[in-house]
């Protein structure tokens, strides 16, 4: 089989549309023909040189398509599902797989970082040469070849540029209030960086019935965006301290770093109320360190957690998202942004890289 997709070789080289081999898929696999692809903040550090993994990689990971061809092992999934890509198509035998946590499984991670599938293979190459996937995914193609497991039906709920979005940013971001802070009625939030998943931990807080939503984010587009979407508050990151003077001078309940610098989470603890909690969302560039002050988590008896994928079974989750969507709680229409070409992924990287407000996708 052979599918068209956007290749990544080297920081600062624009990605190079190929035709690579792929494998013939196996009984529990399928086919899924891509629809929609965002661009997300993993794609990014990897662009920027922020994590070194092995090259040339199809980079992509939240996407959606329609399922093409299933294997004869497949249950569930018929050619014609539309399907959500998840990202984590663990070994199902470790003890994170076993309690129902398949991102947080090390030998998934292990490959990710290698670059491959739980495996060790990657089912795609190009002239005889291995081609890596990014996220265990690769989504940034016409065709990818998964699990049957990690294709997510949505029983066509929601049109497939919307779906895209739950492949990763919905899924963490109001995973992260919902699933992992568990956040509670009356709370009050911060929530810093209003990027992709920035927009759903917003989300995520008014649907747990947040009575105070305060959104900080650089850009102007964004801050706008988020007060459409519940944020009570919008500031910009130098107006945060006064802000927060005047309406939570004890700190937030809950502080989310959809950032994942470590002054954004300086910033987060810092602002965290006694007793409160602060969730580490976004990810960081591989080799920084936080430097804690833990007389600060001490005398005010503050807790500090970290989410990976909104710290739920993305088969258990994606359901519960789509009844929000269905309820009219969920929105994801409002953030599709600009939408790109395969052949025009590199322009699609270069707009998330400045920063637009809305998921930038690629449409293969
Ligand atoms: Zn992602
Ligand atoms: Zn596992």
């Amino acid at each position: 089989m052979k599918t068209r997709a956007a290749i990544f070789r080297r920081v600062g080289e624009p990605l190079e549309i190929l035709e690579l081999d792929v494998r013939e898929p196996a009984p529990h696999e399928v086919v899924v023909k891509m629809s929609a692809v965002g661009i997300c903040g993993t794609d990014l550090h990897q662009l920027k040189g922020e994590w070194q993994r092995p090259t040339p990689m199809v980079l992509g990971h939240e996407g959606a398509g329609v399922v093409e061809w299933a294997g004869s092992a497949v249950t569930g999934l018929a050619v014609g599902d539309e399907v959500v890509l998840s990202w984590a198509p663990s070994c199902g035998a470790c003890a994170d797989c076993g309690r129902g946590r398949p991102a947080a499984c090390v030998p998934l991670h292990r490959a990710i970082g290698a670059g491959t599938l739980v495996d060790g293979t990657t089912g795609l190459s190009l002239d005889g040469e291995t081609v890596y996937r990014g996220t265990a995914t690769g989504a940034l193609a016409e065709r990818v070849v998964v699990d049957a497991k990690v294709a997510l039906p949505t029983h066509g709920a929601v049109p497939l540029r919307e779906a895209a979005l739950l492949g990763c940013a919905a899924l963490t971001g109001v995973g992260a209030v919902l699933f992992a802070a568990r956040a509670t009625p009356d709370c009050s939030v911060v929530v810093l960086g209003a990027g992709g998943v920035g927009q759903f931990v917003v989300q995520g807080a008014r649907i747990a019935g947040a009575s105070t939503i305060i959104a900080v984010d650089p850009f102007e587009g964004r801050r706008t965006q988020a007060l459409a979407l519940g944020a009570t508050h919008a500031v910009q990151p130098d107006e945060l301290e006064s802000c927060l003077a005047d309406l939570l001078p004890e700190g937030a309940d809950y502080v989310f770093d959809a950032v994942g610098d470590p002054s954004t989470s300086a910033t987060a603890l810092r602002f965290t109320h006694s007793g409160g909690t602060t969730v580490m969302v976004g990810l960081p560039a591989t080799g920084l360190r936080l430097d804690l002050d833990p007389a600060e988590f001490l005398r005010r008896e503050k807790w500090l957690t970290g989410t990976m994928y909104g710290s739920e079974d993305p088969a258990v989750a994606l359901p519960i998202l789509l009844e929000h969507v269905a309820a009219g709680r969920l929105d994801l229409a409002s953030l599709v942004g600009p939408v790109y070409s395969l052949d025009n992924a590199d322009e699609a990287i270069q707009a998330s890289l400045a920063g637009v407000s809305g998921r930038v996708l690629v449409t293969p």
